[in-house]
């Protein structure tokens, strides 16, 4: 055992060794084998993650880079070098979808390009200016503009709108941008030369992209004016002597009218012709007819002041409208004379025309303005009219238009109104004189009532003034119904007064009335009215009827005479002798007496062959003889000289009437003079 024990025991320990060896070897193989392992593993995960890298760097990154490449080059505006992007899949339908994009958008913008530079050229072409504005700075502006403002191409833009606007409109301007207006306006521009443009600008708003924007096109108007003036030139202005022609004298004249209607103001329209002008035209030819006419109108214009125009109207007449003449009528008419003839003056002075010294001379008409015509041709006929008088008298003088008739018409018209308005005012202002009626023994037999009217302005007026005003305008009607009122009321209180009654009782009161006033439909009943409200005696009314009432209609006159004479009412013949002169119908009429005119009692003492138109006094005799055959009474008017009434008192006449007894009295002068007789 030991031995072999021991050996035993040895190997024993030796196999234990062994397998502790082994174990150990096994451990250290497991523990490399496991290392190995590990670092294997361990590359393998480096080396994939290389490739996830290159991968990504390949597939993902570069394919990116490129697009965004694109896009920017896209961006700006290049669409011819795209990077391609290589293989398939999502990348690769990106990018062929960029390229499409990139193409589409590509010619879009050459079409855009094309139709912006037809625009351009279109707005270049275009005559008219066209600006665009934004809060008054210019963003554009077409070629137009820049040549019309003298800028180099693009120039205006960026510059303020108003600094091209000329300073007159500068402030109308900046008013209608301020207040964003729309419209078309007439405004100077100025140029960089400083010259003035007269243009038409039309303003419109415009929104564009969120912007407002004015949209001005300007049109340069001075070719339009010149035309214009050319065209007035030749409306209003005589080519021959580039005096004014007589539309445009026409339209001053009518002017003047108006102005006259606002305010008092005078003027004159003078035409002046050149006498024996044709004799110019026929010896000498055309040619020194125009000549000469340009030479004239050359003198006058040299004379021509302010507020006067002159024209030329017809082929040798001018015409002179003179305007605020000073003072009256006179005055005004004097200093347009004067004017006329220092013109007439300029004509008359020698003249040389084709080596001939002519003398020539001129005749004026002229007429004040305003008178009765309203109208301006019918005041350049009423000139020329007066004109004509210079040829009818031969001579080279200055011819007023109806000067004195013109006046006296425009103060009949006015005489009128004023009339009229004194018939309407209460107590209407108008009153009567009477005028004693006596009989051969010079005592009262009856009075004339004889209206008057007193007027605030012209004072107490004779009737001879406006009795054929109120005739003519028919105002005689209630003129004449208030002298039949106030003499019948007066001859009543004369009645009825105590102190008159010794005179007053027989006395016949003779009325005028007017065959207008006769003819009224209403006459007889209101004389008949009238006598009964008042209370006279109708036997105590005489109505004084003229001749004219006999001639319209005689027998309505007879059959109203008759009617008004079956109550009392007398009648006498007025103005006997003056009208017709016919004694035919005297013989049918209900006459009380007969007025022999005044007229006859004034050439009562001329010879019995009076060669100077006076009827001598026989006439009277075989009047009073015939009136008497026929029992009329003859009373003569207008008795003014004893002789006068004692012829007449030879002639037979019955009654007198006239300043050698009285004249017409105020009532109260009357009623003295009538209580002085008894
Ligand atoms: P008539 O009817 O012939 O009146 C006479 C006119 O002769 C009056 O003028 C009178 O003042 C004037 N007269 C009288 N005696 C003399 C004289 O001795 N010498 C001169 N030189 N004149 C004398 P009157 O008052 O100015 O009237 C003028 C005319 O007006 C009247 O002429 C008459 O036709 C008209 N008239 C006057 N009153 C009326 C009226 O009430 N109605 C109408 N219809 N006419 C009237
Ligand atoms: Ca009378
Ligand atoms: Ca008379």
């Amino acid at each position: 055992g030991t031995g072999l024990g021991g050996q035993g025991a040895l190997m024993r320990a030796d196999y234990q060794i062994d397998r502790h060896v082994r174990l150990l070897r096994c451990a250290g193989w497991l523990i490399c084998a496991l290392l190995g392992l590990a670092v294997v593993l361990a590359m393998a995960v480096l080396l994939s993650a290389l490739g996830l890298l290159a991968m990504a760097h390949w597939g993902i990154l570069r394919p990116v880079a490129a697009l965004r490449a694109g896009m920017e080059r896209i961006g700006a505006g290049d669409f011819t070098h795209l990077p391609r992007l290589q293989g398939s899949g999502d990348f690769h339908d990106l990018g062929q979808a960029l390229q499409k994009m990139a193409n589409e958008l590509q010619a879009r913008n050459t079409a855009l390009a094309e139709s912006e530079a037809r625009f351009r050229q279109l707005s270049d072409a275009s005559f008219e200016a066209i600006i665009l504005h934004e809060n008054g700075r210019i963003t554009d502006a077409n070629a137009a503009a820049d040549r019309l403002m003298g800028v180099a191409p693009g120039g205006l833009v960026g510059t303020a709108m108003l600094s091209w606007v000329s300073p007159p409109f500068l402030e109308r301007t900046i008013q209608r941008t301020t207040q964003g207006m729309e419209g078309v306006w007439e405004v100077d521009l100025q140029d960089t030369q400083g010259q003035t443009i007269p243009c038409e600008c039309s303003v419109r708003r415009r929104q564009l992209d969120n912007r407002q924007v004015h949209v001005v096109a300007v049109r340069d108007i001075r070719t339009r004016l010149a035309a214009e003036a050319e065209i007035r030139q030749l409306a209003h202005f005589d080519a021959l002597t580039g005096l004014s022609n007589r539309r445009s004298l026409l339209e001053q004249v009518v002017q003047e009218l108006a102005a006259a209607d606002l305010q008092p103001r005078r003027a004159a329209l003078a035409t002046i012709n050149i006498n024996a002008f044709q004799s110019v035209n026929d010896s000498l030819g055309m040619a020194a007819g125009d000549v000469v006419l340009r030479t004239m109108a050359r003198r006058l214009s040299a004379l021509q002041g302010q507020g006067q125009t002159l024209a030329r109207v017809d082929g040798d007449t001018f015409a002179l409208l003179l305007c605020d003449l000073q003072g009256d009528l006179n005055q005004a008419s004097a200093e347009a004379a004067r004017t006329i003839e220092r013109l007439l003056a300029a004509i008359a002075e020698p003249l040389e025309v084709q080596g001939q010294v002519l003398h020539l001379s001129a005749g004026a008409g002229v007429v004040m303005i305003p008178n009765d015509s309203r109208d301006a041709p019918e005041l350049l006929r009423e000139a020329e009219t007066a004109m004509h008088r210079t040829k009818d008298a031969g001579d080279s003088r200055v011819y007023f238009f109806a000067h004195a008739l013109q006046e006296a018409a425009s103060e009949r018209l006015a005489l009128r109104s004023d009339l009229r308005r004194a018939l309407e005012a209460k107590p209407a202002p108008l009153l009567l004189h009477y005028q004693p009626q006596v009989d051969s023994q010079g005592r009262l037999a009856g009075v004339e009532a004889l209206v008057r009217w007193q007027d605030p302005r012209r004072g107490l007026v004779s009737p001879v003034h406006f009795i054929p005003e109120a005739e003519a305008s028919g105002l005689i009607v209630p003129l004449g119904n208030w002298v039949l009122e106030e003499a019948a009321t007066t001859l009543h209180r004369w009645q009825n007064d105590p102190a008159c009654a010794a005179w007053a009782t027989k006395l016949t009161m003779a009325v005028n009335v007017s065959a207008r006033q006769f003819r009224e439909a209403d006459f007889i009943s209101r004389i008949e009215s009238l006598i009964a409200r008042v209370g006279i005696d109708a036997f105590s009314l005489e109505l004084e009827l003229t001749e004219s009432v006999l001639v319209d209609d005689l027998e309505a006159t007879l059959e109203k005479m008759a009617q008004l004479r079956s109550h009392g009412v007398r009648f006498a013949l007025d103005d006997c002798g003056t009208a017709y002169s016919s004694m035919a119908y005297l013989k049918r009429l209900p006459l009380d007496v007969l007025k022999i005119d005044r007229s006859f009692t004034m050439d009562i003492d001329a010879p019995e062959h009076s060669g100077q138109g006076k009827r001598p006094a026989v006439l009277i005799d075989a009047i009073v003889a015939m009136a008497h055959q026929l029992d009329l009474r003859v009373l003569a008017e207008g008795v003014e000289t004893l002789a006068q009434q004692e012829r007449l008192l030879r002639s037979g006449c019955d009654l007198f009437q006239g300043y050698r007894f009285s004249r017409p009295l105020p009532e109260a002068e009357f009623r003295a003079w009538a209580a002085a007789q008894q």
